[in-house]
């Protein structure tokens, strides 16, 4: 369910067309609706009913300050996996009381700001973070939460990049270690343990592998409370699929459901970090068609929004649909790639994609780029990243300007010894 929807043969966001955006901002853009993210939050929230549970929306699924307000507001706490996202969370006035941080690789220097700030959680991966955490906990005289998170070998079914839960990659501790990482918390006066962790991956289609999983964190919980190991927070990640193209995934109910029906016979407060869920079919990205080529072998519609505005399709060659902005009748359908400028074979939004032969100068929709969209952004070809636009109603706000090429350049410098007019030896 989203609130971009064909009206009269027009694409609306809410309240407003859609080309109407277009005309005052340009194109390329991201359109996020505020109406679908905090449905997506209530409805996910609303799931999981009276059980005690905790949403600490992914950050990394869509950053943006006006975003993750919109989440406090609602209630939501933050995952976090940077100090970066720490700041924006901080600045968007998600207490920290209810923000956890997750990631294998934080530095001395981000665990320094998330102990300052007072937050709910360390989501712990190595033991080697574990003993950096105490130390770092020890200088400032703190006692540092900690959860440890475990790779349950659960398979996703999901793409490859996206799974996190397996053996091979590089998330989490198996089961051995993390008993090992409970145990050195246990001792040490400057870690406090509070909960457990396991993300499994991103984008997943079926219940049973996040069951699967809390089967065995459970047992693992029974393990450690047989060391005397008392956890408060189950945190079970994120990972909750979308529809983009032909997926089924269970709406929140049956997940919850799931769940709640693992959960009856343990005193635990859940934490969930859904990303993709909450914000990936609020937004879409806006682009204008410039030119169409036909080569004996291929059509092609090129068009302005690149690699760089939107990564997904060039880096896990992800589905999103491409719908025009206003509904041509009595077009003929072709079948297209649709790319972007960037000088990269790489650089398409759809392959092989049967589309009406939208014209020069018309705007497509590329559907369901709300998460992992602008946040994987980049300025690669020095193209300026693309404003990113909310709406709420019939008003829409800049929530992110277009950047500029001053921007571009922003921090560059020529060192002196190239400004000067001698030649270089
Ligand atoms: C990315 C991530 C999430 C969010 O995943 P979604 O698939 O967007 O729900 C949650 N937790 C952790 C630790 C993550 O890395």
């Amino acid at each position: 369910m989203h609130h971009f929807q064909f009206r009269n043969g027009e694409l609306y966001a809410e309240e407003i067309p859609v080309k109407e955006i277009a005309r005052k901002v340009g194109t390329p853009f991201y359109l996020y609706s505020t109406a679908t993210l905090r449905r997506h939050f209530r409805v996910f929230d609303k799931a999981f009913g009276s059980l005690p549970h905790l949403l600490c929306y992914s950050v990394k699924a869509n950053s943006n300050l006006a975003v993750l307000r919109l989440f406090a507001k609602e209630g939501s706490g933050a995952d976090i996996v940077s100090g970066g996202e720490l700041y924006r969370a901080l600045k968007a006035g998600i207490p920290p009381e209810k923000i956890v941080f997750s990631g294998v690789g934080k530095t001395p220097k981000e665990m320094r700001e998330a102990l300052k700030a007072g937050i709910l959680m360390f989501n712990v991966e190595s033991l080697g973070e574990l003993k950096t955490l105490s130390k770092v906990a020890r200088s400032l005289g703190k006692v540092a939460p900690v959860a440890i998170r475990i790779n349950p070998d659960v398979d996703p079914k999901t793409h490859p990049y996206i799974s996190t839960g397996l053996q091979k990659n590089k998330f989490g501790l198996d089961l051995e270690t993390a008993l090992k990482a409970y145990l050195f918390a246990q001792k040490d006066p400057h870690l406090q343990i509070l909960g457990i962790d396991c993300h499994i991956g991103s984008q997943l289609t079926e219940v049973s592998p996040f069951v699967e999983a809390l089967r065995r964190v459970k047992a693992f919980i029974k393990r450690l409370d047989r060391e005397g190991i008392k956890i408060r927070y189950l945190d079970l990640g994120g990972g909750l699929g979308i529809v983009y193209g032909d997926e089924a995934p269970p709406p929140p109910e049956e997940y919850a459901q799931a769940i709640i029906e693992e959960l009856k016979d343990l005193e635990v407060i859940l934490i969930l970090e859904p990303g993709r869920v909450l914000v990936g079919n609020a937004g879409i990205l806006i682009t204008r068609v410039l030119y169409y080529k036909e080569t004996p072998v291929k059509k092609f519609l090129i068009v302005d929004a690149g690699m760089n505005d939107l990564l997904r399709p060039a880096f896990y060659k992800a589905y999103h649909e491409i719908v025009p902005v206003s509904l041509c009748k009595d077009r003929p359908n072709i079948i297209v790639d649709v790319v972007g400028p960037i000088c990269e074979t790489g650089d398409f939004l759809a392959q092989d994609r049967q589309l009406p032969l939208v014209k020069p100068g018309e705007l497509l929709a590329v559907m369901s780029a709300g998460a992992y969209g602008f946040v994987m952004s980049s300025n690669y070809n020095s193209r300026p990243r693309p404003p990113e636009i909310l709406v709420h109603r019939d008003q829409y706000f800049v929530i992110r300007k277009r950047e500029s090429y001053n921007r571009l350049v922003a921090g560059e410098k020529i060192p002196t010894f190239l400004t000067e007019d001698s030649k270089l030896e």
